[in-house]
C-alpha cells in the first residue's frame, strides 16, 4: 500500500486526510508494486513501480534525487514532509498528474534505454514535480478553491503547464542528465511543433486555457487549424520571457526569479493570484512594462519574434527543409492505420484550397496508386507550383481533384549560432547555458553524461 497519505499512530493501513481536497488529491497505490525508499533534501521519498519494464531502478532514483535537489535549490527547499512518486509502466503511455505531496506518471515500460526516450522520462518526472510548486501551491485564483459541480475556466493554465512544460527541459539539463546542446535540440523540437501548427494564428494562449475544458482534450479534424496547446506555446513564450528577463539584467535575474517571488507571495501564503498580479509579478522582476508583450503574445496571435530574444545570445533559428525538399501539399494522414484516410488539412494549404478535406482516402496522384507511405516519396517529384491530380475517395464517391502545389515549408527549425557572434553575444550565451557558443556546433559533448 502506497500513498502520500500518513497512517493513524495505531494503525499503519488506516490513513486520515484533512479534508476533501486532499483525499480526491491523494491517491492509493494497493498491489504488489516495487516500493524504493530513498531521501532527499533531508525528507523521506518513495517512489513506487507498477508493471515491468527496461529500467535500472538505481539510476531512476540517482536522477530523481538531482532533479529534487536542483528544483529544492531554485525555491530554497522542499514544503512537504514526505514526497511520493507513484509510476505506472505499460505498453505505450505517457503523461502524469500532479497531486499535492505526491505525483502520477505513467510511462512505455521499454522506454528508459535509449537516450532520447531517458530523457523524455526525466522531463516527465521534473514536470510532474514542479507542478508542486507551479499549481498545487502556487495557483491562479481560479484554481484556489475547487467547485467539484462544475468546471473551473481560467485564462492562465499556459503559465500553469506552458511554465512547468518550459523547466521540465530546463530542470535536467541543469541536474546534469543531459547537455545544453541536448537542451538546445529538444528547445529546437518545441519550436518546429509550434511552428507546425496553423492554430498558432488563430487561437491566444489566453483563449486556449480558457477553452480547456471543451476543446485541448476533445481534439477533432479541425483542431489543428484553430487551436493551440497551452502547453506546447506557453512553454516557447516562457522561453522568451526568460530570455527577455535575462538580457535585460546580465543574467543576474530570470524566470527563476519570477517563481521564487510568486511562491513568496503567493504560494506561501495560500492566495491565489490574478492575471493582473501575475503580469505585476513579471513585470517587477523584469523591470519592463510587458503590456505589449501580453497583448501580443499572450492574449494575441502575433507570431513569436524569435530573433528578437535569440540575437542577444547569439543564436538564430534556422529553418530547414530536410535532406530533400517537399513541395506543400498541406494534408496529414493518419498515421493509425493503413488505408491513407486523411486526418488534417492545413487551412489555406494547396489540399484545403484544391476542396480535399479530413476523411477523404488518399489513392492516387497523377493517376498513379500512393500508398500511405508512399505520399513523401512522390511528391518531392515535382516542384512548388506543379498542377498534380489528387484521386480519393470521399465516402464511397470516386474524385479527383487538380492541386496546385506550394513551395516546401520548413520541415524543422534549428537554433544555431549567428554567423559571427559579438563578444556580447558569446558572454550572454555563456553565462545563460555555461559554455561557449562554439561548442554548441562542435561534435564534443559537453557533459560526462
Ligand atoms: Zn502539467
Amino acid at each position: 500500500m502506497t500513498t502520500a497519505l500518513d497512517p493513524l499512530p495505531n494503525d499503519p493501513l488506516t490513513f486520515l486526510a484533512d479534508n476533501f481536497d486532499t483525499l480526491v488529491d491523494s491517491p492509493f497505490e494497493i498491489g504488489l508494486h516495487q516500493i524504493h525508499d530513498f531521501a532527499a533534501g533531508g525528507k523521506p521519498h518513495q517512489l513506487a513501480v507498477w508493471g515491468q519494464g527496461n529500467y535500472d531502478s538505481a539510476k531512476i532514483v540517482s536522477d530523481i534525487q538531482k532533479i529534487i535537489a536542483v528544483e529544492a535549490a531554485m525555491f530554497g527547499g522542499l514544503p512537504y514532509d514526505r514526497y511520493v512518486f507513484l509510476l505506472h509502466l505499460s505498453a505505450h503511455g505517457y503523461g502524469g498528474l500532479e497531486h499535492h505531496n505526491c505525483c502520477s506518471l505513467l510511462y512505455s515500460r521499454f522506454g528508459f534505454r535509449q537516450p532520447e526516450t531517458y530523457h523524455r522520462f526525466v522531463s516527465l518526472v521534473a514536470h510532474e514535480f514542479f507542478h508542486l510548486w507551479n499549481v498545487k501551491r502556487i495557483r491562479p485564483q481560479a484554481l484556489s478553491a475547487f467547485d467539484y459541480d462544475q468546471e473551473n475556466y481560467t485564462d492562465l493554465l499556459w503559465f500553469c503547464e506552458g511554465v512547468t512544460s518550459f523547466y521540465d527541459l530546463v530542470i535536467p539539463y541543469r541536474a546534469g542528465i543531459y547537455d545544453a546542446k541536448s537542451y538546445l535540440k529538444l528547445l529546437s523540437e518545441s519550436i518546429t511543433r509550434l511552428q507546425a501548427i496553423p492554430g498558432r494564428q488563430v487561437q491566444s494562449l489566453s483563449d486556449s486555457s480558457f477553452d480547456t475544458w471543451i476543446k485541448l482534450y476533445r481534439p477533432d479534424a479541425n483542431s489543428r487549424n484553430c487551436q493551440v496547446s497551452y502547453y506546447l506555446k506557453g512553454e516557447v513564450v516562457s522561453l522568451l520571457l526568460d530570455l527577455c528577463i535575462r538580457q535585460q539584467h546580465h543574467n543576474q535575474r530570470s524566470l527563476d526569479d519570477v517563481m521564487v517571488s510568486l511562491w513568496q507571495t503567493y504560494g506561501q501564503t495560500q492566495q491565489g493570484y490574478s492575471r493582473e498580479q501575475l503580469q505585476s509579478v513579471i513585470e517587477s522582476v523584469a523591470e519592463l512594462d510587458l503590456s505589449h508583450f501580453w497583448q501580443n503574445y499572450i492574449d494575441g496571435t502575433v507570431e513569436l519574434p524569435y530573433a528578437a530574444f535569440l540575437d542577444p545570445f547569439g543564436l538564430e533559428l534556422v529553418a530547414d527543409g530536410g535532406e530533400q525538399p517537399i513541395p506543400y501539399l498541406g494534408l496529414t494522414l493518419h498515421n493509425q492505420t493503413e488505408t491513407g484516410i486523411v486526418q488534417f488539412v492545413d487551412v489555406n494549404s494547396p489540399a484545403q484550397i484544391a476542396g480535399l478535406q479530413p476523411g477523404d482516402q488518399l489513392l492516387a496522384i497523377d493517376g498513379f496508386r500512393v500508398r500511405p507511405d508512399q505520399l513523401h516519396q512522390r511528391l518531392p517529384d515535382y516542384q512548388g507550383g506543379a498542377r498534380i491530380a489528387v484521386t480519393v475517395f470521399r465516402d464511397d464517391q470516386l474524385k479527383t481533384y487538380p492541386v496546385t502545389l506550394a513551395d516546401p515549408i520548413p520541415a524543422s527549425y534549428t537554433l544555431k549560432p549567428v554567423p559571427q557572434p559579438t563578444t556580447s553575444q558569446k558572454q550572454r550565451f555563456r553565462q545563460w547555458l555555461g559554455i561557449d557558443l562554439d561548442q554548441v556546433t562542435s561534435q564534443r559533448s559537453t557533459c560526462p553524461s
